[in-house]
């Protein structure tokens, strides 16, 4: 089965950080962080509907004015996430302009603040000059803060000097269903295969009862007879921390067996005394963090320009750590 997510880096590892993410099937997109978004296409830049920022640094945010001036007049619902403080930055930004003559655009910004225990939000209206709405606050029960059907997004909170996000992204279980199969055993299909789906999707017991055809079958039976069945993939974006133990206690629990992690890589070893005055991680220690977490593939950005004429010595460094694909 093909990678479902289209992935691309904002910009060459040496400038503004940030990834743009579309789901191949449902035509959702994504993006981590906001740095200079001019490479890509106002196309793309339409689709975004969620936006995942890991911390208010200006090279992370700088790209929020173009993509306001680009969906100004759509009728657009954007959701922000991003740490404690973003849903001022969020309200400072929009207060930068004035907005006597837009009262009939339908844009909505909802900026979402992340919490340990709960997330608060604010909304961003238009037609109200973007004056923000009387936020609201809710319970934040696990690592989960935004759910789809098509993805469960995680974030945890690291050191950076400031707040910094990391997030993971994660596929729910994928379950195909075999025709051929169907058909041997005499089953049609109906609304018990989405109960099927949703069984195998929560991890219900084995044998918990599904009825088909007013027969009673085992869940774990039927699974083994029809279904095709493979973990979710797991994406994650990490960036702008430092590598000390209380911010890898808390960042690998979310970051363990990903497929795909997207790693910074500010310094080379070179610089290791700057890495960790800044809180940022070299490209070794982002070589560490893949092999501790057992990514499957690991991709490096955010290169500290001081290191131009060196692009090749982040993989190298990298790779003295971390036996996967780098790219
Ligand atoms: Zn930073
Ligand atoms: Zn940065």
């Amino acid at each position: 089965m093909t990678f479902p997510w289209h992935i691309e880096a904002l910009n060459p590892p040496f400038e503004d950080p940030g990834f743009f993410l579309r789901h191949s099937y449902s035509g959702q997109a994504l993006l981590f962080d906001l740095g200079d978004l001019h490479r890509l296409s106002a196309k793309q830049l339409l689709k975004v509907s969620h936006i995942f920022i890991s911390h208010g640094h200006i090279d992370h945010l700088i790209g929020f004015d173009h993509l306001l001036r680009l969906t100004l007049n759509r009728s657009k619902h954007l959701h922000i996430y991003g740490p404690p403080g973003i849903i001022e930055m969020v309200g400072h930004k929009l207060k930068g302009y004035r907005w006597n003559l837009t009262a009939h655009y339908e844009l909505l910004i909802t900026a979402h603040e992340i919490y340990e225990k709960r997330i608060e939000q604010s909304a961003f209206a238009c037609r109200r000059k973007f004056h923000p709405e009387p936020g609201t606050s809710q319970a934040r029960k696990s690592a989960t803060i935004f759910k789809t059907p098509t993805f469960n997004m995680s974030a945890t909170t690291l050191d950076h000097g400031i707040d910094c996000l990391a997030f993971a992204l994660k596929e729910p279980l994928q379950i195909k269903i075999r025709p051929e199969k169907l058909g041997r055993q005499g089953w049609s299909p109906g609304p018990w295969l989405s109960r099927l789906r949703q069984a195998l999707q929560s991890k219900s017991p084995p044998d918990t009862a599904i009825e088909i055809a007013g027969c009673s079958y085992h869940l774990q039976d039927i699974a083994d007879e029809i279904a095709l069945i493979r973990p979710g993939r797991k994406i994650a974006y990490v960036t702008d921390i430092g590598f000390t133990p209380q911010n890898l206690k808390r960042l690998l629990p979310l970051i363990k067996d990903v497929d795909l992690l997207l790693c910074e890589a500010a310094f080379l070893e070179s610089a290791a005394d700057k890495a960790l005055a800044s809180r940022h991680l070299t490209a070794a220690q982002a070589g560490k963090l893949a092999s501790l977490a057992r990514a499957k593939h690991l991709r490096l950005f955010h290169f500290s320009p001081r290191h131009t004429e060196e692009k090749e010595e982040f993989y190298r460094q990298a790779g003295e750590h971390f036996t996967g694909p780098i790219s």
